[in-house]
């Protein structure tokens, strides 16, 4: 077999030059064209999974590093073909949307990361990259994803959460014809999709256009529609077989710094949300036009929060790390994107105290200088705080991006779901403790990712189906 792979260099998808792409919210980058898919899918070596499933193997390759097991090479091996067709029927056998996931998944951390030929100096078969453009061009050719609109509904289940693991749950549910309806407490569906990452990463008419055809398919969506009380869930427990919970993990992180409560501090989630929703229509509560904006944090979000808050005109955009640029635990290749933004990044520092002025305002933010020390239980090492080391940065916003944390709602106890300290929903196969309520994603294990909250409610669908048995 002749290994492409050495002859045709790895290719990205293009992106918009950063001083066009900083002055709107639109996608950064621009997907592959049928020539550059083809081109790259032919660099796939097609490992042979077929022989190694089943074998009790520790062999790493593309569909073991991607948390759905998705079907890899065999739909690149389809796109090779040019059958589109069905590239996206294989496509769309495991992962209930792969064109949202192919743009947002890490997949450097993931099916990239365990892809056979990324482990020589060649890089990887660029499989997110493949992963949109064959269902876009799918979308583009007429076709549609399967709903179960063939089917005659049987059972009710009711979903909590419109996010990924509530919409994966929702669409494999309807895939094997039973009822849904989705309670979503905010005004538009999709969650963290929608409201925490940014539009330049994704285009939110992606994620609208799959509960378009999920509603035509026969699901229920209640927008503003928040369970909060026992009341509200003891209704949902009356009238549905079985409940899906999909809450996710709200909770902004604190800093705990002195004056934390002034005026410009913001959670990385209010700045996210509002710049999101000034695009749906015009709404806006914190501007950051003109600007010195200091975030802190060095995950996905606070690169969110960073690349936003120049897309908002700030005059001057910091972002603050404890660590080094080595340690962020988010996606390098958006960093890459904030430094080429015209980011500045200040490693090896940790906030101590806002700077405020007679009104409480922001002016400045006290930072220490930090160094790291011995590997903590997960072999990650500490960061020390260097005593004496305080400075200071002007700045007008500061934007929290350290995390997230699970909220215990009072309705988990009132209907029997018993929760680990953190208040997460204990699950035994996606099952809590009250037997007719399953549940998944940021709700049962913390922040995480889109792709395993996507897997979370993929799974849980399939023990709902076998709890109905139907
Ligand atoms: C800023 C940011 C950027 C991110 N970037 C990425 C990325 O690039 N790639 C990636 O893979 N992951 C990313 N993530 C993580 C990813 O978005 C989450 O792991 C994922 O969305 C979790 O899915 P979920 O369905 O469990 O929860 P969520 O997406 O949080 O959805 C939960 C939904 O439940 C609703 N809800 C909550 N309580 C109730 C209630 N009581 N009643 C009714 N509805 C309720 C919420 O309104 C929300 O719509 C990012 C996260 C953030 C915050
Ligand atoms: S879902 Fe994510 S990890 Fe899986 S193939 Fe797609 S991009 Fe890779």
């Amino acid at each position: 077999m002749k290994r492409k792979f050495k002859e045709i260099p790895k290719q990205i998808q293009r992106k918009r030059p950063a001083e066009e792409r900083v002055n709107d919210f639109y996608p950064v980058y621009i997907e592959f064209s049928d020539e550059e898919a083809k081109n790259q899918a032919q660099r796939c070596i097609t490992c042979p999974i077929d022989i190694m499933r089943g074998l009790n193997s520790e062999f790493e390759f593309c569909r073991t590093g991607c948390p759905l097991n998705n079907y890899i090479p065999q739909w690149i091996k389809a796109v090779k073909k040019g059958d589109i067709k069905k590239a996206f029927k294989l496509s769309n056998e495991m992962s209930p949307f792969p064109e949202i996931l192919g743009r947002v998944c890490p997949h450097d951390n993931l099916c990239q990361g365990s892809c056979t030929i990324a482990k020589t100096e060649h890089g990887s078969v660029a499989i997110g990259a493949i992963e949109v453009y064959l269902n876009e061009r799918a979308f583009e050719m007429g076709l549609k994803p399967y709903y179960g609109e063939d089917k005659k509904r049987k059972k009710r289940v009711a979903v909590i959460g419109s996010g990924p693991a509530g919409m994966s749950c929702a669409t494999f549910l309807l895939r094997e014809g039973i009822n849904v309806e989705i309670f979503e407490k905010s005004d538009r569906p999709g969650g963290l999709l929608t409201y925490g990452i940014p539009n330049f990463k994704i285009d939110k008419n992606v994620i609208f256009r799959r509960f378009e055809w999920m509603k035509k398919a026969g699901l229920k969506l209640h927008l503003n529609k928040s369970i909060e009380t026992k009341e509200d869930m003891k209704k949902i427990l009356d009238e549905f077989d079985a409940v899906f919970i999909g809450v996710g993990a709200p909770s902004g992180r604190s800093a705990r710094m002195k004056n934390e409560d002034a005026k410009g501090v913001y959670h990385v989630m209010d700045v996210l949300t509002r710049s999101q929703k000034i695009i749906f229509e015009d709404f806006d509560e914190c501007d950051l036009e003109g600007k010195r904006v200091v975030v802190l944090g060095g995950g996905d979000s606070a690169m969110d929060a960073v690349r936003t808050a120049v897309r908002r005109g700030a005059k001057e955009v910091t972002c603050v790390y404890r660590r080094d640029e080595e340690n962020m635990p988010g996606s390098k290749k958006e960093v890459i994107n904030a430094k080429e933004e015209g980011v500045k990044f200040k490693f090896y520092t940790a906030p101590k105290e806002v700077k405020v002025n007679e009104n409480n305002e922001v002016i400045g933010l006290v930072c220490q200088k930090t160094e790291l020390g011995e590997p903590d239980e997960s072999g990650r090492r500490r960061v020390k705080v260097v005593e004496g080391s305080d400075f200071e940065i002007d700045c007008d916003i500061i934007i929290l991006a350290l995390g997230f944390d699970n909220v215990k709602f009072e309705w988990y106890e009132s209907a029997g779901i018993e929760t680990d300290k953190w208040g997460c929903p204990l699950v035994k196969n996606y099952q809590t403790s009250n037997p007719k309520i399953f549940a998944g994603g940021d709700a049962i294990r913390g922040a995480d990712l889109a792709v395993t909250a996507a897997r979370d409610g993929r799974e849980a669908a399939k023990k709902i189906k076998e709890f109905l048995g139907v």
